[in-house]
């Protein structure tokens, strides 16, 4: 099979994981007989630096015509001054948006090598962390106005959340569907004791839910999510929720798999073009240093390959290889424990590469 992937490595780490994800790709290509054709592209700040803009129309253009996106991470503190309309991560809510994908699919799961990692106790880790958020990505607050003003002398601001009947029920079939093909569980998360949007979110899954008698459906208030996630994590199985809910939740679903920089994340709309990124950000503090894990971004190559390409036992391949290097002891220092063998991104990235098939 043939791919065209168009790569954004971004800023910070981006360039570092990126580049051990292609080298893990390259390697499943080889073994397997695939053409991976890997087109990179600039977004985000390495793109304001270069042509005044974070997402220039080329790079739109390339990413629309793609079979899959490949993405590291974009930002950093040097472009924290930049005008709000051209920030770096303006580029990725444009591509999101541009591209229609409404649906951001995030593992929570612990790997048994790295049981230990987790900040939980250990009978609650022993319970089984293995659940997916599904969070919605083109709609809510992030996408609608935003606005500083003055009022009664002083600046005073506003950002708009709204959602339509369709984004909901459309990001609410993905979780159905998703749970169909795992634990049957869905669990919604709102905040409808204040919020329209979540009154409105909460009656459409409630409407949908009826459509799936054989997935188990229950709601929850975001704050009582954010409190179960660390109580007992072992409930979950699939849980839906609005963009920025899900923004938060999921980075606190992966500090209890270990660390941030093993969870990979799928964007997806109606086609099967995606874009596949690491949860994490650009990470400024260790850039540049070899320091990065790119696990995150790996595994990203590997749901690419699952939900975009249909290559599931390729998929498989990365997910092997990642497990026997862990098996092996080796780790990045976000990883790192007593007994284990401390390695580079760069080392990482050669390790699993090695061990496809
Ligand atoms: P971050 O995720 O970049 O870093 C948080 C912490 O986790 C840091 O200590 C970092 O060193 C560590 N970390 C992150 N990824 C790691 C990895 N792969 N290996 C080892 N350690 C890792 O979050 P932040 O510091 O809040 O944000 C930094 C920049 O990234 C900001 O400009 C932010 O806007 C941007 N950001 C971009 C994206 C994206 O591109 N999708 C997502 C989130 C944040």
């Amino acid at each position: 099979m043939e791919k065209k992937i168009v790569v954004i490595k971004g800023d910070g780490i981006g360039p570092e994981i990126v580049t051990e994800a292609m080298k893990v790709l390259k390697r499943v290509a080889e073994r397997f007989g695939h053409t991976f054709r890997f087109v990179e592209v600039d977004a985000g700040g390495c793109a304001i630096d270069k042509y005044g803009e974070c997402l220039p129309q080329a790079s739109l253009e390339q990413c629309l015509a793609a079979d899959s996106v490949l993405l590291g991470a974009v930002g950093g503190p040097k472009w924290e001054k930049v005008d709000k309309n051209n920030r770096p991560e303006k580029a990725l809510l444009r591509i999101r948006s541009a591209m229609g994908l409404y649906a951001n699919l995030r593992p929570a799961k612990i790997f048994p090598q790295l049981a230990h990692s987790s900040p939980l106790k250990a009978e609650l880790v022993e319970k089984g962390i293995d659940f997916v958020i599904v969070r919605e990505l083109i709609g809510g607050i992030y996408f609608g106005a935003h606005e500083t003003t003055q009022r009664d002398g002083e600046a005073y601001a506003t950002d708009l959340m709204a959602y339509s009947e369709h984004e909901i029920e459309r990001i609410g079939r993905t979780a159905f569907e998703t749970a169909r093909k795992r634990g049957r569980r869905v669990v919604s998360v709102d905040k409808s004791n204040v919020l329209d949007c979540s009154r409105l979110w909460k009656e459409v899954m409630h409407r949908l839910s009826a459509e799936y008698p054989d997935v188990e459906y229950s709601d929850m208030l975001v704050d009582n999510c954010a409190m179960q996630i660390v109580r007992d994590p072992s409930q979950f199985d699939v849980v839906v929720t609005e963009n920025m809910f899900g923004d938060i939740l999921s980075d606190e679903a992966s500090m209890i798999t270990g660390s941030i920089g093993m969870i990979p994340s799928s964007s997806l709309g109606e086609g099967t073009n995606g874009m596949y990124e690491p949860i994490h950000g650009s990470a400024p503090d260790i850039a540049g240093k070899d320091l990065a894990n790119p696990i995150g971004t790996i595994l990203s190559g590997a749901m690419m390959l699952k939900y975009s390409f249909g290559m599931e036992e390729e998929s498989r391949a990365i997910e092997e290889a990642v497990q026997k290097v862990l098996d092996g002891g080796y780790r990045t220092g976000d990883i790192m424990s007593e007994g284990c063998i401390r390695v580079g991104c760069r080392e990482m990235g050669d390790r699993i590469a090695a061990n496809i098939g």
